[in-house]
């Protein structure tokens, strides 16, 4: 199969499962736009997301790597009105477009975007109150440093994904040795005996190709 097969098949389940919504669709556009890297989740991911943490009653999430806000959206859409999205995002540009489309979103009191490197951010971050989710979608050789203060941040029964771990296959590939791939590599050799969370890799195809995520528990 082929990406214009994987493709074809996200359309034909969205087309059943997923709404029109505006406001995602304009955020898309507006990244486009604006310049933005073809590189957020796709919409049935979103949606996986926004399930996710409906169905353990998910009061806050935090989010590394905002780019446009388009997963912030996605998390954010389900929270109760109280609730709250902490993303962090290095880049000047990118968080201003995802304030962008976050105020257009009507987002702008559940949502914060916290502008600079996501692990200087995450040092100074208080667990209490804890997350009930951490969606770890930025620079992938920090992957392990990034885990190690989301368990520190996640309630017990929470729940970590950390995205992109497949990349294609090249990382269970040994003969690649980029540093994305190596970050991968180093975090579920620490998960391996890491007692603290039981976790899973599910490998995906869609309209954004072949790749995966890392689901873990927080025990
Ligand atoms: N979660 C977003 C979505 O699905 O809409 C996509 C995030 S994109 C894959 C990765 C983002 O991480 C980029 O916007 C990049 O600028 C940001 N990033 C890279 N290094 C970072 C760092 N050290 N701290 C915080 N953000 C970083």
């Amino acid at each position: 199969t082929t990406l214009e097969n994987w493709t074809q098949t996200d359309e034909y389940f969205n087309s059943f499962l997923l709404s029109e919504d505006p406001v995602l669709d304009a955020t898309v556009k507006n990244n486009e736009k604006q310049g933005l890297p073809d590189i957020a989740v796709s919409a049935a991911q979103g949606k996986f997301l926004n399930l996710l943490l409906r169905s353990i009653n998910a009061k806050r999430a935090l989010e590394l790597g905002t780019l446009g806000g388009y997963s912030a959206i996605w998390l954010a859409n389900a929270l109760p009105e109280d609730g709250e999205v902490i993303t962090m995002e290095v880049s000047e540009h990118h968080a201003k477009v995802a304030a962008e489309n976050i105020e257009a979103a009507g987002l702008t009191n559940k949502v914060k975007i916290i502008v600079g490197r996501a692990i200087d951010a995450l040092e100074k971050l208080e667990p209490t109150p804890p997350f009930d989710l951490v969606f770890i979608d930025a620079d992938k050789p920090s992957n392990l440093a990034y885990f190690k203060q989301a368990k520190r941040l996640t309630r017990p029964g929470g729940v970590i994904i950390v995205d992109n771990v497949v990349r294609q296959g090249k990382v269970a590939n040994l003969g690649y040795t980029d540093p994305n791939v190596e970050g991968v590599r180093e975090l579920v050799q620490a998960i391996k005996t890491d007692t603290e969370v039981e976790s899973t890799v599910i490998q995906t195809v869609g309209v954004k190709g072949y790749d995966g995520f890392l689901y873990a528990f927080r025990k």
